[in-house]
């Protein structure tokens, strides 16, 4: 297992001549700790398959380096990394039998046979593959192929990492639950650094420790599924991260004010000092802003709709031309088309530009 470093990488499919705001991945510079359990998460476009790629040498950089173990392999072929990669679809040999198929990355290195005895069945233990050990890979279900192409990913012990590119897509829902906390508890037994992308917040937040969030082909925050819920460094992390995500509304700020609409809400933080020019927004959870009455010291505004979540309610309101997401208290019965909105100031962030801004 190796600790990965990217050195200001970057990729254009264009060439290296294009604007670098055309680029699938601008240049990132991060490290990524060995045995980390890592999702790497974004919407479709945003550049994740390339960077992916980029760790595993399938795409070569235009610029930038890649580091294991502070070893500069960016020149390395792919086979050279020694990385074990999982795709969205099945590869795997038809003519061979699934145990034939999990051993053969094993084989294929040279290790022992009683060494690739007990990793297969290990493996095939752990993805309940082993009553099928010696059917013929051509006659199972898509579910148990791609469980086989997992299988043959982690069945190295010896790899600098393991990559899985939404290795979930094809898999019954029910099967995904139980195969990503396989795959959790795999990572916690043999300490192997993975990297996992997905479109799916709920994939990434219940699969990694650490979620490296990318949009437009930046990595715009790595951090921990509560570091990205509690203070989102950006404010598409806001946004995509959450369950409706965070509500996002210009603003003006000075000291510890904020104005919304023509209203003062209060801030935790002094924000004195904002960049000159900046386009400034405030941020706040709907988990932390709760519907009231109206009163002549709250924000007000306009309900569109109440969404009943079950456990949780969430007042759709308008505050001028923007849409909010609020809490609606549990007992509290809209009875007015008209609501008065309660901050919690220690919830309510700073944006410049989309990028947090930390008060003093
Ligand atoms: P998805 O989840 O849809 O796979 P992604 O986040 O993995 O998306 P990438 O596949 O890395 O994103 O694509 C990033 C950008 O690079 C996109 O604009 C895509 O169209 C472009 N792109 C990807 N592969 C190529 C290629 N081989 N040639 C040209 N452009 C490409």
């Amino acid at each position: 297992m190796a600790r990965i470093d990217l050195v200001d990488l970057a990729h254009s499919y264009g060439g290296n001549d294009a604007p670098v705001e055309s680029f699938a991945l601008k240049p990132v510079t991060m490290t990524w700790r060995q045995g980390g359990a890592y999702a790497l998460l974004g919407p479709s476009g945003c550049g994740k398959t390339t960077l992916l790629n980029l760790i595993s040498g399938i795409v070569a950089p235009s610029s930038g380096q890649i580091l294991f173990d502070g070893a500069d392999i960016t020149p390395l072929s792919t086979q050279k990394r020694n990385i074990a990669q999982v795709f969205q679809f099945p590869v795997i040999y038809d003519t061979m039998t699934v145990g034939q198929n999990l051993a053969f990355p094993l084989k294929n290195r040279g290790v022992p046979k009683a060494d690739i005895d007990a990793r297969v069945k290990r493996i095939a233990d752990l993805l309940d593959l082993t009553p099928y050990l010696d059917r013929k890979a051509t006659r199972l279900t898509a579910d148990a192929k791609q469980k086989i192409s997992l299988g043959r990913g982690l069945v190295r012990s010896d790899v600098a990492a393991i990559l899985f590119d939404e290795p979930l897509t094809v898999i019954d829902p029910e099967l995904k639950w139980q195969l990503r906390s396989k795959l959790k508890a795999l990572h916690r037994d043999l300490d192997l650094t993975m990297i996992y992308v997905t479109h799916d917040q709920t994939e990434a937040l219940t699969f990694a420790d650490t979620v490296v969030v990318m949009h437009d082909g930046r990595v715009v925050q790595s951090g921990t599924p509560a570091e990205l819920f509690d203070k989102p460094a950006h404010t598409f992390v806001g946004y995509f991260i959450g369950s409706p995500g965070m509500n996002i509304v210009p603003a003006m700020v000075s000291g510890h004010e904020a104005r919304i609409d023509g209203h003062t809400i209060g801030l935790h933080r002094n924000y004195g000092v904002l960049p000159a020019g900046a386009k400034i927004e405030i941020g706040v959870r709907p988990e932390f802003v709760n519907v009231a009455a109206p009163a002549s010291g709250l924000l007000s505004a306009n309900i569109e709709r109440i969404d009943d979540l079950g456990r949780v309610r969430f007042a759709r309101v308008r505050i001028g031309d923007a849409k909010f997401a609020a809490r609606v208290p549990p007992g509290f019965s809209v009875s007015d088309n008209t609501v008065g909105l309660v901050f919690d100031p220690s919830h309510v962030h700073v944006y410049a530009d989309s990028r947090l801004v930390e008060g003093v």
